[in-house]
C-alpha cells in the first residue's frame, strides 16, 4: 500500500535550499535548560528557562525526526541547554536510532552526567559522543562554566571512554583563558583516540547588548594559533579524514592515536557547504544559527502535509550567508540577528 508520507517522499526526498545545498543533518536541541552557565554561551542572571509545556515532548521529537528522515535527513545530533537534563533522554534516543533512514544519531553534552548514562546511551543506540571540556584546569574550569566540576567531567569522559563511541571533545579557545592550553589539548590527542576540535568563539547571543558584544570582542581569538603552537613544538601534522565531520577540518599529529579539527565559523565562514537545519526545544525551525529568522513547526508535527510545505518555505528563505562579526558597514542585512543565547538554540 502507498501511504501518503511514501507517496509524498517520492515527490521530494531532498532538502535543497534556493543556492542548491542539500540538507541531511538535523540538529535538535531538546532542552533550553543547562546545569552549567558557560561564559560564552549563557548570561549568568537573567535568562530564564521554558516553561515545560512549551519543550517539545518525546512523542513530538520522535514524530518530528520521522517526517525529516522521510524528507532526507540522515543524521541527528541532539544537543540544548544540557540534554542529559531530560529524564526521557535515552528513550529519545532508542525512539530515534531504530528510524530506518536515520544512519547517525550523535549527542553533544558538557559530559557531566556521563558517569551515570555512558553505558544506558550506548545500549540506547547513541555512537557518536561530542564532549564539551575547555580545560584541563579545575579552577578555569569552574570559573568558564560558572561553578562546573572538572573532576565530574573527567569521570565522565572515562566513562564513555569504556565504550566504543566516536568521541570528539570540543573545545571554544577563549583569548586570555585557555588559549595557553593548546599544547595540552594537542598533546591529548597524541595519547587518546579521540578528536579535539577547536571552535573559534562566536558572537551569539552577544549582539543584544553592548556589555555582551564587548564579551566577545575582547575573548574572540582566530584559530591560526593551533599551526603556530604546532611550530613551537616542533610538532608534524597532516590532513585527516573523518567521515561525516561537516565544518570541521581535521588533522592528525605524527604518531598521534587522536586527530584534531578546527571549526572556524568566524574567520573563514563555511556556509557555502551548509547542510544543516536546526530545531530549537520550543519546536522552532532555524535554517542559519545566526540570523533572528525562524518559524515555530510545533503545532504541524502531526501533520505531514503541513509540516513539509512548512519546511520547504524555510528553506527556501534560507540566507546564503551569516554575517558573524563582519563590521557594521560591510553588513547586508538579511535581518537582525536572533535574539537567542547558544543554549537556546544548540550550538
Ligand atoms: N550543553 C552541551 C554542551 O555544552 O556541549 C550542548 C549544548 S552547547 C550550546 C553546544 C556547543 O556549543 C558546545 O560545544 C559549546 O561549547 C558550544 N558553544 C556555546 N556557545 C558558544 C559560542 N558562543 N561560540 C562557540 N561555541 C559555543
Ligand atoms: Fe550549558 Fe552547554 Fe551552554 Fe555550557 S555550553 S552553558 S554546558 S548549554
Amino acid at each position: 500500500m502507498v501511504t501518503m508520507q511514501t507517496s509524498l517522499m517520492t515527490e521530494n526526498t531532498v532538502l535543497t535550499d534556493p543556492f542548491g545545498r542539500v540538507h541531511d543533518y538535523l540538529r535538535l536541541s531538546i532542552t533550553d535548560k543547562c546545569n552549567l552557565r558557560c561564559v560564552y554561551c549563557m548570561p549568568e542572571e537573567g535568562l530564564e528557562f521554558f516553561p515545560d509545556e512549551k519543550v517539545l515532548s518525546k512523542a513530538e521529537i520522535v514524530q518530528l525526526v520521522k517526517n525529516f528522515a522521510a524528507m532526507g535527513i540522515k543524521k541527528v545530533r541532539l544537543t540544548g541547554g544540557e540534554p542529559t537534563l531530560r529524564a526521557d533522554l535515552c528513550e529519545i534516543v532508542e525512539e530515534i536510532s531504530v528510524i530506518p533512514e536515520i544512519e547517525d544519531i550523535a549527542l553533544t553534552t558538557n559530559g557531566l552526567a556521563l558517569p551515570r548514562l555512558a553505558e544506558k546511551l550506548w545500549k540506547a543506540g547513541l555512537k557518536r559522543l561530542n564532549i564539551s571540556i575547555d580545560t584541563f584546569n579545575s579552577e578555569k574550569y569552574r570559573e568558564i562554566t560558572r561553578g562546573g566540576s572538572l573532576k565530574q567531567l573527567l569521570k565522565g569522559i572515562e566513562a564513555a571512554s569504556q565504550f566504543p563511541f566516536v568521541i570528539k571533545l570540543n573545545v571554544v579557545v577563549i583569548k586570555g583563558q585557555n588559549d595557553d592550553e593548546i599544547a595540552d589539548f594537542l598533546s591529548y590527542s597524541m595519547t587518546h583516540p579521540v578528536n579535539v576540535r577547536f571552535i573559534e568563539f562566536m558572537p551569539i547571543g552577544h549582539s543584544n547588548n553592548a556589555r555582551d558584544t564587548k564579551l566577545w570582542e575582547d575573548n574572540y581569538e582566530g584559530l591560526d594559533r593551533i599551526f603556530q603552537v604546532c611550530a613551537e613544538n616542533g610538532w608534524e601534522y597532516k590532513p585527516y579524514y573523518m567521515s561525516g565531520n561537516g565544518p570541521s577540518e581535521n588533522y592528525q599529529l605524527a604518531g598521534a592515536l587522536g586527530s584534531f579539527g578546527l571549526i572556524h565559523p568566524v574567520s573563514c565562514r563555511f556556509c557555502d557547504s551548509c547542510n544543516r537545519l536546526r530545531i530549537t526545544a520550543d519546536g522552532a525551525v532555524k535554517s542559519c544559527l545566526y540570523w533572528d529568522d525562524e518559524s515555530n513547526i510545533r503545532e504541524n508535527i502531526f501533520d505531514f502535509e503541513a509540516f513539509r510545505t512548512q519546511i520547504q518555505d524555510v528553506l527556501a528563505l534560507k540566507p546564503q550567508n551569516h554575517e558573524m562579526a563582519l563590521a557594521a558597514n560591510e553588513k547586508n542585512k538579511f535581518q537582525k540577528p536572533t535574539w537567542r543565547h547558544m543554549s537556546q538554540i544548540g550550538g
